[in-house]
């Protein structure tokens, strides 16, 4: 699979795929690290500060799978300095909920074929 259909699939524009960790039949492994241009997100105060990155803060989340593989993106945070109080905080990205094993999509996913599984249980005990 070609690094540039998996970024098509991915779909997530503000971050690049820097690298394939690994690609087995039964899932994928990328690195992601934001574009330079897309400026960080204050997860403390919701601004944008555009100071010097403080450093990077590497989380693992699953994602929707891709070709029936499960998919693990490895995501580069940047973290800053806030400028409101000075402390230390990383961005926040918009599909990622701060300290979320998963993305928001695969949530979303899960809660909505959960829903399906009740409604189709509750179904089968009104005798349908
Ligand atoms: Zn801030």
């Amino acid at each position: 699979m070609q690094r540039y259909s998996i970024t098509k699939a991915l779909n997530l524009p503000e971050h690049k795929i820097t690298e394939i960790i690994l690609a087995t039949d039964e899932e994928i492994h990328l690195r992601l690290k934001p574009y330079k241009r897309k400026k960080a997100r204050c997860c403390g105060c919701g601004e944008i500060h555009g100071g010097k990155i403080h450093s990077f803060k590497e989380t693992v989340v699953e994602d929707l799978r891709l070709l029936g593989k499960r998919v693990y993106l490895h995501v580069l945070k940047r973290r800053y300095r806030c400028l409101k109080d000075g402390r230390l905080y990383v961005e926040s990205i918009d599909w990622l909920k701060p300290r979320s094993r998963v993305t928001n999509r695969l949530a979303q996913e899960v809660y909505r074929l959960t829903a399906i599984t009740t409604r189709r249980g509750e179904r089968r005990l009104a005798g349908f």
